[in-house]
Protein backbone atom coordinates (compact mmCIF):
# COMPACT_ATOMS: atom_id res chain seq x y z
CA UNK A 1 0.00 0.00 0.00
CA UNK A 2 1.49 3.06 -0.84
CA UNK A 3 0.51 5.97 1.55
CA UNK A 4 -0.15 9.53 0.75
CA UNK A 5 3.05 11.13 1.95
CA UNK A 6 3.27 14.76 1.12
CA UNK A 7 6.96 15.44 2.03
CA UNK A 8 9.48 15.36 -0.39
CA UNK A 9 13.25 16.08 0.50
CA UNK A 10 13.41 17.82 -2.78
CA UNK A 11 11.00 20.72 -1.40
CA UNK A 12 13.29 21.29 1.74
CA UNK A 13 16.56 20.68 0.01
CA UNK A 14 19.24 22.63 2.01
CA UNK A 15 17.22 23.55 4.64
CA UNK A 16 18.48 23.08 8.43
CA UNK A 17 16.47 20.04 8.97
CA UNK A 18 16.29 16.72 11.33
CA UNK A 19 13.83 14.27 10.07
CA UNK A 20 15.02 11.53 12.60
CA UNK A 21 13.37 12.76 16.31
CA UNK A 22 11.73 10.42 18.70
CA UNK A 23 8.92 10.68 21.76
CA UNK A 24 8.43 9.39 25.02
CA UNK A 25 6.17 7.10 23.59
CA UNK A 26 8.84 4.49 22.32
CA UNK A 27 10.16 3.40 25.37
CA UNK A 28 13.39 4.28 25.45
CA UNK A 29 13.33 7.91 24.77
CA UNK A 30 12.78 10.73 27.53
CA UNK A 31 11.63 14.44 27.57
CA UNK A 32 8.23 16.18 26.27
CA UNK A 33 7.38 16.43 22.55
CA UNK A 34 7.61 19.96 23.10
CA UNK A 35 10.84 19.95 24.74
CA UNK A 36 11.90 18.49 21.47
CA UNK A 37 10.61 21.60 19.33
CA UNK A 38 11.97 24.35 21.58
CA UNK A 39 15.36 22.33 21.79
CA UNK A 40 15.38 22.34 17.54
CA UNK A 41 14.36 25.94 17.37
CA UNK A 42 17.53 27.05 20.03
CA UNK A 43 19.59 25.11 17.56
CA UNK A 44 18.78 27.05 14.87
CA UNK A 45 16.63 24.31 12.68
CA UNK A 46 14.10 25.36 10.14
CA UNK A 47 12.43 22.58 9.84
CA UNK A 48 12.10 19.40 12.58
CA UNK A 49 10.34 15.97 11.24
CA UNK A 50 8.93 13.43 14.23
CA UNK A 51 9.85 9.93 13.28
CA UNK A 52 9.15 7.94 16.25
CA UNK A 53 9.06 4.35 16.54
CA UNK A 54 5.88 3.24 14.63
CA UNK A 55 3.76 0.20 16.67
CA UNK A 56 3.60 -2.30 14.12
CA UNK A 57 0.97 -5.02 13.85
CA UNK A 58 2.42 -8.30 15.16
CA UNK A 59 0.26 -11.65 14.10
CA UNK A 60 0.97 -13.11 17.69
CA UNK A 61 -0.25 -10.79 19.87
CA UNK A 62 3.78 -9.53 20.56
CA UNK A 63 3.33 -6.50 22.41
CA UNK A 64 6.95 -4.54 21.53
CA UNK A 65 8.88 -2.77 24.21
CA UNK A 66 10.77 -0.67 21.87
CA UNK A 67 7.99 1.28 19.93
CA UNK A 68 4.63 3.34 20.62
CA UNK A 69 1.76 0.98 21.83
CA UNK A 70 -0.94 0.90 19.38
CA UNK A 71 -3.24 2.74 21.40
CA UNK A 72 -0.51 5.68 21.62
CA UNK A 73 -1.18 7.00 17.94
CA UNK A 74 -4.11 9.25 18.99
CA UNK A 75 -2.14 10.75 21.02
CA UNK A 76 1.23 11.15 18.76
CA UNK A 77 -0.62 12.01 16.07
CA UNK A 78 -2.48 15.00 17.81
CA UNK A 79 0.54 16.22 19.75
CA UNK A 80 2.53 16.72 17.05
CA UNK A 81 -0.12 18.25 14.96
CA UNK A 82 -1.19 20.77 18.02
CA UNK A 83 2.74 21.55 17.90
CA UNK A 84 2.69 22.32 13.94
CA UNK A 85 0.11 24.97 15.16
CA UNK A 86 1.81 26.28 18.15
CA UNK A 87 5.11 27.01 16.59
CA UNK A 88 4.26 27.81 13.33
CA UNK A 89 6.05 31.39 13.13
CA UNK A 90 9.36 29.32 15.03
CA UNK A 91 9.66 26.50 12.50
CA UNK A 92 8.44 23.84 10.52
CA UNK A 93 6.98 20.67 11.99
CA UNK A 94 6.31 17.49 10.14
CA UNK A 95 4.89 14.41 11.63
CA UNK A 96 6.07 10.78 10.67
CA UNK A 97 7.17 7.77 11.72
CA UNK A 98 10.44 5.17 11.68
CA UNK A 99 9.22 1.61 10.13
CA UNK A 100 10.59 -1.70 9.62
CA UNK A 101 10.02 -3.38 6.43
CA UNK A 102 8.40 -6.55 7.85
CA UNK A 103 7.20 -8.48 4.33
CA UNK A 104 4.42 -10.46 5.89
CA UNK A 105 3.08 -7.76 8.22
CA UNK A 106 4.09 -4.61 6.55
CA UNK A 107 0.48 -4.04 4.77
CA UNK A 108 -1.20 -4.48 7.83
CA UNK A 109 1.12 -1.51 9.36
CA UNK A 110 0.61 0.43 6.75
CA UNK A 111 -3.53 0.10 6.03
CA UNK A 112 -3.10 1.01 10.17
CA UNK A 113 -1.27 4.29 9.91
CA UNK A 114 -3.22 5.22 7.03
CA UNK A 115 -5.75 6.68 8.45
CA UNK A 116 -3.57 9.41 10.01
CA UNK A 117 -2.80 12.76 8.38
CA UNK A 118 1.21 11.42 7.91
CA UNK A 119 3.64 13.22 6.16
CA UNK A 120 6.76 11.30 5.72
CA UNK A 121 8.09 8.04 7.63
CA UNK A 122 11.58 6.76 7.38
CA UNK A 123 12.84 3.16 7.01
CA UNK A 124 14.41 1.74 10.05
CA UNK A 125 15.32 -2.13 9.40
CA UNK A 126 16.64 -3.13 12.74
CA UNK A 127 15.32 -6.61 11.79
CA UNK A 128 14.22 -9.01 9.14
CA UNK A 129 11.15 -10.40 9.42
CA UNK A 130 10.18 -10.07 12.64
CA UNK A 131 11.04 -8.32 15.78
CA UNK A 132 10.84 -11.42 17.72
CA UNK A 133 12.66 -14.42 15.99
CA UNK A 134 15.03 -13.02 14.02
CA UNK A 135 18.11 -11.29 14.07
CA UNK A 136 18.66 -7.68 15.22
CA UNK A 137 21.10 -7.07 12.13
CA UNK A 138 23.43 -5.02 13.75
CA UNK A 139 24.75 -7.94 16.27
CA UNK A 140 28.17 -9.25 15.57
CA UNK A 141 28.92 -12.11 12.74
CA UNK A 142 26.04 -11.52 10.99
CA UNK A 143 26.24 -13.83 7.79
CA UNK A 144 26.35 -13.03 3.87
CA UNK A 145 23.08 -14.28 3.82
CA UNK A 146 21.65 -12.33 6.53
CA UNK A 147 23.55 -9.42 4.81
CA UNK A 148 22.13 -9.71 1.79
CA UNK A 149 18.62 -10.15 2.77
CA UNK A 150 19.24 -6.85 4.98
CA UNK A 151 19.90 -5.35 1.49
CA UNK A 152 16.82 -7.01 -0.57
CA UNK A 153 14.35 -6.07 2.11
CA UNK A 154 15.80 -2.24 2.22
CA UNK A 155 15.58 -1.94 -1.63
CA UNK A 156 11.59 -3.86 -1.42
CA UNK A 157 10.77 -1.31 1.01
CA UNK A 158 12.60 1.41 -1.07
CA UNK A 159 10.22 0.25 -3.90
CA UNK A 160 6.51 0.61 -1.93
CA UNK A 161 7.96 4.20 -1.93
CA UNK A 162 6.61 5.16 1.50
CA UNK A 163 9.96 6.08 2.84
CA UNK A 164 11.58 9.59 2.33
CA UNK A 165 15.20 8.15 3.61
CA UNK A 166 16.80 4.98 5.27
CA UNK A 167 17.81 5.66 9.19
CA UNK A 168 21.48 3.98 9.16
CA UNK A 169 21.61 2.42 6.24
CA UNK A 170 25.02 0.62 7.90
CA UNK A 171 23.07 -0.75 10.84
CA UNK A 172 23.75 -4.01 9.90
CA UNK A 173 26.97 -5.32 11.01
CA UNK A 174 28.97 -7.46 8.69
CA UNK A 175 32.40 -7.33 8.97
CA UNK A 176 33.93 -10.66 8.21
CA UNK A 177 35.01 -9.41 4.54
CA UNK A 178 35.41 -6.47 3.21
CA UNK A 179 35.14 -6.87 -0.74
CA UNK A 180 31.76 -8.87 0.47
CA UNK A 181 30.80 -5.90 2.51
CA UNK A 182 31.76 -3.44 -0.34
CA UNK A 183 29.63 -5.81 -3.13
CA UNK A 184 26.42 -5.86 -1.19
CA UNK A 185 26.57 -2.35 0.08
CA UNK A 186 26.85 -0.82 -3.19
CA UNK A 187 23.90 -2.51 -3.81
CA UNK A 188 21.73 -0.59 -1.68
CA UNK A 189 24.75 2.80 -2.22
CA UNK A 190 24.14 2.54 -6.25
CA UNK A 191 19.47 2.24 -5.53
CA UNK A 192 19.59 5.49 -3.27
CA UNK A 193 21.61 7.02 -5.54
CA UNK A 194 19.55 5.89 -8.40
CA UNK A 195 16.36 7.14 -6.65
CA UNK A 196 18.23 10.47 -5.58
CA UNK A 197 17.80 9.84 -1.88
CA UNK A 198 20.75 10.91 0.33
CA UNK A 199 22.39 8.44 3.07
CA UNK A 200 21.76 9.03 6.74
CA UNK A 201 24.94 9.95 8.82
CA UNK A 202 23.33 8.74 12.34
CA UNK A 203 24.09 10.67 14.93
CA UNK A 204 22.70 8.35 18.30
CA UNK A 205 25.20 5.62 16.91
CA UNK A 206 27.78 7.82 16.84
CA UNK A 207 27.02 9.35 20.06
CA UNK A 208 26.69 5.95 21.59
CA UNK A 209 30.17 4.47 20.00
CA UNK A 210 27.12 1.74 18.14
CA UNK A 211 29.33 0.55 15.08
CA UNK A 212 27.49 3.26 12.77
CA UNK A 213 28.35 5.43 11.42
CA UNK A 214 31.23 3.31 10.13
CA UNK A 215 33.84 5.31 7.96
CA UNK A 216 34.49 2.29 6.17
CA UNK A 217 30.49 2.92 5.10
CA UNK A 218 30.92 6.64 4.33
CA UNK A 219 33.78 5.78 2.67
CA UNK A 220 32.10 3.65 -0.19
CA UNK A 221 29.28 6.47 -0.15
CA UNK A 222 31.58 9.17 -0.96
CA UNK A 223 33.53 7.18 -3.54
CA UNK A 224 29.54 6.06 -4.94
CA UNK A 225 28.97 9.99 -5.20
CA UNK A 226 26.25 9.51 -3.32
CA UNK A 227 24.68 12.51 -0.84
CA UNK A 228 24.50 13.00 2.94
CA UNK A 229 21.63 13.82 5.00
CA UNK A 230 22.43 13.95 9.07
CA UNK A 231 19.97 12.29 11.41
CA UNK A 232 20.22 13.49 14.80
CA UNK A 233 18.21 9.93 15.59
CA UNK A 234 16.94 11.99 19.11
CA UNK A 235 15.86 10.33 22.02
CA UNK A 236 16.20 13.16 24.08
CA UNK A 237 15.61 16.82 23.31
CA UNK A 238 19.03 17.98 24.30
CA UNK A 239 20.62 15.84 21.82
CA UNK A 240 19.37 18.42 19.08
CA UNK A 241 22.07 20.87 21.16
CA UNK A 242 24.69 18.36 20.35
CA UNK A 243 27.10 20.25 17.99
CA UNK A 244 30.10 18.69 18.87
CA UNK A 245 29.38 15.92 17.49
CA UNK A 246 27.24 17.03 14.81
CA UNK A 247 29.64 18.82 13.54
CA UNK A 248 32.33 16.02 13.49
CA UNK A 249 29.81 13.74 11.81
CA UNK A 250 29.62 16.66 8.95
CA UNK A 251 33.43 17.31 8.44
CA UNK A 252 33.69 13.71 8.15
CA UNK A 253 32.20 13.30 4.73
CA UNK A 254 32.67 17.27 4.04
CA UNK A 255 36.49 16.87 4.23
CA UNK A 256 36.13 14.27 1.36
CA UNK A 257 34.08 16.45 -1.10
CA UNK A 258 30.65 15.42 0.28
CA UNK A 259 27.29 17.12 0.15
CA UNK A 260 25.40 17.03 3.13
CA UNK A 261 21.80 18.51 1.73
CA UNK A 262 19.76 19.44 5.14
CA UNK A 263 23.18 20.69 7.65
CA UNK A 264 22.71 23.53 10.38
ZN1 LIG B 1 15.04 4.28 19.10
ZN1 LIG C 1 15.54 6.28 15.15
Amino acid sequence: MKLNLPLTLDSLYGKKANFHTHTFRCQHATGKDHEYVEKAIEAGYEVLGFSDHIPHVFDDGYVSGIRMRMDELDGYISSIQNLKKEYAKDIEIYCGFEAEYFPNSFEKTMAKVSQYPLDYMILGQHFLGNEIRANYVGRYGQTEEIFKTYVDHVIEALNTENFLYVAHPDVVKFTSDETLYAKHMLRLLQELKKRNIPVEINMAGYCDGRHYPGDHFLDLALKNGNTFIMGVDAHAPEELLDFESYNTLVAKVENHGGIVINKL
